[in-house]
């Protein structure tokens, strides 16, 4: 009898696409490898072919792990003994656990009030010094830049070139799943780090011949967190969804770049638009994913409609995060309020009756 290798993450998979050398100390909680579940209901129903990439199921819970062991293992191979980074919530909790798994110190810097209580959570309990500050993410990211200067912290945000580095085996595990790529690839955008990385990946496996095609790459953005749909940064960026509310994207020019070289564009989605898709794909499909995720289903479903994505398309749409990230912003928009009934049978026997008839 054989058994199958174990899997143990992104770095041991794709050794051979990434800077790390035979003696480097791998800095891992086994990311990447997750789902590519085709939306069975929606695909029929709009007449396409559409899939999500699970990232939720990373071990933090989001896309940003794929990254995060790379920097890490980097920062710890450089002789680095604490990182630094800004975050809306999700880089932080990332950031938090692979310092945790090195042995090193994470400072993460969080705007007050407006991130999702369960990465706040996860930044508290894996000991990284969380430090709010009465500013948006923008902010953060030029206090980090300044004080990296200063001190000898290293920056694990997006600018930190192993972050894309790990982030693009996504479109590796993709590729290798589906035998192709996709036709679409439509993604959430607030750094525009994790679009560049993507079109990263899809552009080395073309490059050494995996595959013959790259998809037309789509980014959607909040509606008022909007700078590539208006083409300038915007100062007081607005939305839901906490983790893409940024207003000056660190990889500007590397994501104008991927939509140039792809054929593709950017458009915004309301909030509502994004709420709605969130609770359609929980509700119809069993997938739940935190709103600035399901930005990029909202698009999607909305460009099918236009004719912008063709009838019969394969789709691919990243979701970045789990939904349990944001618990209250779910509950808040349950359709019921939740109401306690006596502990008698009869009290449930009407209550399903009911719910049946
Ligand atoms: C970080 C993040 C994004 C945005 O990714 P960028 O690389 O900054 O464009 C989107 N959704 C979630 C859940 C994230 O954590």
């Amino acid at each position: 009898m054989s058994f199958k290798q174990r899997y143990i993450g992104i770095i041991n998979r794709y050794r051979d696409h990434l800077p790390v050398h035979d003696d480097t100390r791998i800095i891992s909680l086994g990311e990447g490898n997750t789902p590519l579940v085709r939306l069975s209901h929606i695909s029929r129903e709009r007449g396409v072919d559409i899939y999500v990439k699970y990232e939720g199921l990373n071990p933090t819970c989001s896309f940003k792990d794929r990254g995060m062991t790379l920097a890490v293992t980097k920062a710890v191979e450089e002789g680095s003994m604490a990182i630094i980074c800004a975050s809306t919530g999700n880089t932080s909790a990332s950031a938090a656990a692979y310092a945790a798994r090195a042995g090193i110190q994470a400072f993460v810097l969080i705007p007050e009030g407006k991130i999702a209580l369960g990465k706040l959570a996860q930044a508290m309990m894996h000991g990284a010094q969380v430090i709010q500050i009465k500013g948006n993410f923008d902010d953060g990211m030029r206090l980090v830049r300044q004080a990296a200067e200063h001190l000898s912290v290293t920056i694990v945000n997006s600018i930190n070139p192993y972050r894309l580095q790990g982030q693009k085996t996504a479109a590796f595990e993709i590729v290798e799943e589906l035998g192709r790529a996709p036709d679409y690839h439509c993604i959430p955008v607030g750094n525009a780090g994790n679009i560049t990385a993507h079109w990263m990946g899809y552009s080395e496996y073309q490059q050494i011949g995996v595959v013959a095609t790259r998809p037309v790459m789509v980014g959607y953005q909040a509606t008022g967190a909007n700078p590539f749909i208006r083409g300038e940064m915007v100062d007081k960026p607005d939305t839901v969804a906490t983790a893409i509310r940024i207003g000056h994207p660190q990889s500007w020019k590397q994501a104008w770049m991927a939509r140039e070289e792809s054929g593709g564009w950017f458009d915004e989605c309301s909030d509502e638009e994004i709420l709605a898709a969130q609770k359609l794909l929980a509700s119809r499909e069993g997938v739940f994913c935190e709103p600035a995720s399901a930005i990029s289903l909202a698009g999607a479903m909305r460009d099918v409609s236009r004719g912008k994505i063709p009838q019969g398309a394969k789709i691919v749409c990243t979701l970045t995060g789990h939904g349990l990230k944001d618990p209250d912003v779910a509950i808040q928009q349950s359709r019921k309020p939740l109401t306690a009934v006596e502990p008698r049978l009869e009290e449930i026997k009407a209550l399903i009756l009911r719910a049946v008839a």
